[in-house]
């Protein structure tokens, strides 16, 4: 908590209903959850209603069905309002790539945590650049550019992942390396893994809404 927190900037406004691209891969266009999982692989038990989707506390992560490695992600959420709680207990979710690399979800407007757990960090690895946070009750976009890493056939890394991320428009990660799955308060190294896992997103207990969700392979 003593270190340094990145500065604040006010991103542009919010522009809704932008469309996806031809070749993307839609998972959540506003109607159901069929492109998505309960972590028991049955059906995802998040709510589903006025065209976005919501974390019900409780009912443990959702995962894709599908599975994905280098991609383009964009995905919109929006923060608990009125805000309850401080720093890590406020609107907290999570978009793991592969299941594994966390982009931390968190309400982080006037809400002061460690650097490395604010909204748009690689959870205990890399605070993001600056603070591009909206309010709470105001929908909020992430468009991740990764890398998934890559093992040799022994299973040592060759080539570690790698994240850009743009936080409602603005820079926020620069193509960080990571140092192996994130986590909290450790650095695991590497296990080799699939080319391609599903992305999840956690059910920290606070139901933050998620809409507008398509990714693009890269591979
Ligand atoms: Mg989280």
């Amino acid at each position: 908590m003593d270190r340094p927190v990145p500065p604040v900037v006010t991103p542009g406004a919010y522009v809704a209903d932008s469309p996806p691209p031809s070749d993307a891969i839609v998972l959540f266009d506003g109607h159901d959850l069929a492109q998505w999982r309960g972590s028991d692989g049955g059906p995802a038990k998040w709510t589903v209603a006025n065209g976005y989707f919501e974390v019900a506390a409780g009912t443990g992560a959702i995962q894709t069905a599908q599975g994905f490695g280098d991609c383009q992600l964009h995905i919109e959420w929006e923060a608990p309002a009125p805000p309850h709680g401080e720093g890590q207990e406020r609107g907290n979710s999570g978009v793991f790539l592969m299941g594994l690399y966390e982009v931390q979800v968190l309400d982080s407007h006037d809400n002061r945590t460690y650097a490395d757990g604010q909204a748009a960090a690689l959870f205990g690895q890399y605070p993001p650049l600056v603070n591009a946070s909206r309010k709470p009750g105001e929908w909020q976009t992430y468009d991740i550019v990764f890398h998934r890493p890559r093992f040799t056939a022994s299973g040592s890394v060759a080539s570690p992942a790698r994240v850009t991320v743009f936080h409602n428009g603005v820079l926020v990660q620069d193509n960080v390396v990571l140092t192996g799955p994130t986590a909290f308060g450790k650095r695991p190294p590497y296990t080799a893994h699939a080319d391609a896992l599903p992305l999840s997103l956690q059910d920290h207990g606070y139901p933050v809404r998620f809409r507008n969700v398509w990714i693009r392979k890269l591979e």
